[in-house]
């Protein structure tokens, strides 16, 4: 699998304002992603492609396979995260100072798919968005059953509450 989202041009270029498809799976760099406890498996694109002369449009999605353990509870599981994608590169950097550019008929997207990625994914990386996570005291998985540790004076306030100015 490459390392990099490079889309051969030849095609499109031979057929301006025609959209062409293409897709591909790829490893891209696992720091893209803060979670502590996951990585980054691989990256599939579908994207359309149309060469608009000199400029290119690229949409589609990116599906982020994740693996590793959720951040609060610790159950392993492998995730699927499809983002949007929607971008144009253009030919000229003058024209557009902070738009993606390409130079040669081999479009490299991997920038703007990174970029894509770090600004998208959820920040945590959950189980479930309501992921009850564990009990501070026993360790028990609060999805799975209620413990009977009193944790109520637990908040983080509650150690302010005890100090004496
Ligand atoms: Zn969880
Ligand atoms: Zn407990």
């Amino acid at each position: 699998m490459s390392e990099r989202i490079v889309i051969d041009l030849t095609d499109n270029i031979a057929n301006v304002g025609k959209t062409l498809p293409f897709t591909g799976e790829f490893v891209l760099d696992n720091d893209l992603l803060a979670y502590p406890n996951a990585v980054l498996e691989k990256v599939k694109v579908n994207f359309d492609v149309t060469f608009l002369n000199p400029n290119v449009s690229v949409s589609g999605n990116i599906i982020c396979y994740v693996k590793g353990n959720c951040d609060r509870c610790l159950t392993n599981l492998d995730k699927v995260v499809k983002l949007h994608f929607e971008q144009m590169f253009y030919k000229d950097i003058s024209a557009n100072d902070d738009g993606y550019i390409y130079s040669t008929s081999m479009l490299d997207a991997t920038k703007a798919v990174s970029d894509e990625i770090i600004l998208s994914m959820p920040s945590l990386f959950l189980c479930q968005d309501d992921c009850k996570g564990l009990c501070p005291k026993c360790g028990t998985n609060l999805n799975e059953k209620q413990c009977d540790c009193d944790t109520t004076h637990d908040n983080p306030f509650s150690v302010l509450k005890n100090l004496k100015f």
